[in-house]
């Protein structure tokens, strides 16, 4: 089995119903895609989203790591499959920065994810900090070690690699930096699960429709993460389409 090729859009803290017309139009555009697609929107819309995703799949952007209980403004993973989740986005850089949140955190909220019978998107990447002192590949390592709990499997986990630096910056790795990262990351996950070669593994940091080709060629690249340009449909679009 191939890693399954994945177009996974994040619209962040970004929309309201209305927004939902998006999805109208990438349906439209796209009846037939030649990959997985999948919208993360807040949390308000996953419900109406999913409601009306055809072949798009809906998923949240963070759980908590609990089934329930007294955590004012969280949301358990079993309460997004309820309103029609089939993913979640686990660790992005947001909220490692924002909420502090760490690897262990991450693992917790990721084995959540899988026992409520979501795909947990976990993110990984390293700041530019890290990467100018040449510490990129440790701090991959270390956070694929961290954040990734035992359990996972190709059917449910996808791992994002996105660079802190190259998120909402319209600045790209090239894609010999891209491809170092992600045969890096095919290799961890071959060494630790029996199908991690078969883990999709997506890029995500300022993908636009000018450079997802290029992007999508690289080896052990099986898809993007894409923030900014997954908020209309005519720059998703052509997206999934070069996928
Ligand atoms: P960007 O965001 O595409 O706007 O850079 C990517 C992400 O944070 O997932």
């Amino acid at each position: 089995m191939a890693p399954r090729k994945l177009a996974a859009g994040n619209w962040k803290m970004n929309g309201t119903l209305a927004a939902l017309a998006e999805i109208d139009r990438l349906l439209a555009d796209h009846p037939q895609p030649g990959c997985d697609v999948l919208l993360c929107p807040p949390a308000t819309l996953v419900h109406a989203a999913a409601a009306r995703a055809g072949h798009i799949a809906i998923g949240g952007q963070d759980c908590h790591a609990q089934a329930s209980g007294a955590h004012t403004g969280d949301i358990a993973a079993a309460q997004l499959v309820d309103a029609g989740a089939s993913h979640v986005i686990i660790g992005h850089s947001e909220r490692r920065s924002d909420h502090g949140e760490t690897d262990i955190q991450v693992a917790a909220k990721a084995v959540a994810a899988h026992q409520a019978g979501l795909v947990a998107v976990i993110c990984v990447g390293e700041t530019e900090a890290q990467r100018d002192a040449g510490q990129t590949l440790d701090v991959i390592s270390a956070q694929l070690a961290g954040s990734v709990p035992e359990g996972a499997t190709a059917g449910n986990t996808v791992i994002a690699y996105e660079p802190v630096w190259a998120i909402g910056t319209g600045r790209t790795p090239t894609s010999d930096q891209i491809a170092e990262v992600h045969a890096l990351m095919r290799q961890r996950l071959s060494d630790r699960f029996a199908d991690g070669g078969d883990v999709a593994l997506l890029y995500g940091g300022s993908v636009k429709p000018g450079n997802a080709a290029e992007i999508f060629a690289i080896p052990h690249v099986n898809g993007a993460l894409v923030g900014g340009a997954s908020l209309k449909a005519q720059d998703f679009g052509p997206i999934i389409a070069a996928l």
